[in-house]
């Protein structure tokens, strides 16, 4: 057994010291960014903010919704080929949508089904597997890079810089990091299993740089602050689950009560979802994912311009012009159990 006694932290540990500042507004604020890949020869030009890759809120109409707003979506992988070969040969442009796939036989042959009709439309992938700690997992991101050499591809989840090179040396462009911090995700109480987000940020981050990779900070953002907390601590990418759920262009199950509409929102490692899609949960596991109910919250436009004009704000505090330098002029203060208590209950 081995103890690490370092501090590690998650969102709620800290808050960004504000910096002087030449800035006047926050319309000033520029937080697109542009980035260059360590494998991929592709471009990436927008807002780095990617809807997850859940059944309610990696859909379609969540990817043309957010595409507006120069934001991308890791689309779930459920959908069938022919859905998403009528969705990528739609676009008028090159999309920043991900197709996203795990590691079995089965997503491999859709995936080569899906591109070979699409080829030009899809350019980013997401492969997504809950430990990405494995051997296969690995042997996998080697394949798709060597079989793709053109394609951007997210891999993950992991939490530790040691990881996060080793799958950038296989051929991931952006690793994502975080395990255990999601909304619906309950595989910290399940496994005992997982990592502060921030720092797991911190540290990834500080890993990919390194070799010229990039980061994809996935869960546990609540507010707009934890984002602006998340770039700040490094990330280059953010992941929204819960945050981007409930909304019209979010899938899942409407339920009336009494206290008003709600949308059905779940792991996507819950029993909702092995239900649905794997026949029930196999005998030898368990679910590590949990179902809520979110307030139905409409068209997504104006939670995004909440989420943009938080992130911008933070900018603003900073003296940062650019969300690129956001994590340059961040410096994170501890805050006291005291506070920290409060603010964990802030809504
Ligand atoms: P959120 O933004 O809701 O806090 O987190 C979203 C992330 O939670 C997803 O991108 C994914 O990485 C993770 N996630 C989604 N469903 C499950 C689940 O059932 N179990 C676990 N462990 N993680 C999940």
């Amino acid at each position: 057994m081995h103890l690490e006694n370092s501090v590690k932290l998650d969102f709620k540990d800290v808050l960004i010291r504000p910096k002087r500042s030449t800035l006047t507004s926050r319309s000033e604020v520029d937080i697109t960014r542009e980035f260059k890949f360590l494998h991929s020869p592709v471009k990436y030009y927008g807002i780095p903010i990617i809807a997850a890759n859940m059944d309610t809120t990696g859909t379609f109409e969540m990817a043309s919704a957010l595409a507006t707003h120069q934001m991308s979506t890791a689309l779930h992988k459920h959908y069938e080929h022919d859905e998403y070969v009528d969705f990528f040969s739609r676009l008028e442009k090159k999309s920043s949508a991900f197709y996203s796939l795990g590691i079995g036989n089965q997503d491999w042959e859709k995936f080569q089904q899906t591109i070979t009709k699409a080829p030009e439309a899809i350019q980013y992938v997401c492969i997504d597997v809950a430990n990405g700690y494995t051997e296969a997992f690995v042997a996998f991101v080697k394949k798709v890079r060597e079989s793709y050499p053109n394609l951007v591809i997210m891999a993950g989840n992991v939490v530790t810089g040691d990881m996060t090179e080793e799958l950038l040396l296989a051929g991931a462009d952006i690793v994502k990091v975080g395990i255990g911090p999601g909304s619906v995700c309950t595989t910290r109480k399940m496994t005992g299993v997982g990592y502060p987000q921030l720092s797991a940020i911190i540290e990834c981050a500080d890993a990919a740089h390194g070799l010229g990779g990039r980061i994809c900070a996935d869960g546990g953002c609540t507010v707009p602050g934890d984002i602006a907390k998340a770039f700040g601590g490094g990330a280059d990418f953010v992941m929204l689950g819960g945050m981007l759920a409930g909304h019209n262009e979010s899938a899942g199950e409407i339920v009336e009560t009494e206290q008003g509409t709600f949308k059905r929102f779940y792991g996507m490692s819950s029993r909702n979802a092995m239900n649905k899609y794997s026949g029930g949960v196999a005998k030898y596991r368990a679910a590590e994912g949990k179902a809520v109910l979110i307030p139905a919250r409409g068209p997504i436009d104006q939670t995004v311009q909440d989420i943009l004009g938080g992130v911008r704000s933070a900018c603003t505090y900073v003296g940062a012009r650019r969300l690129k330098e956001l994590t340059m002029r961040t410096t994170f203060v501890r805050v006291s159990m005291q506070l920290n208590e409060v603010f964990g209950k802030a809504p």
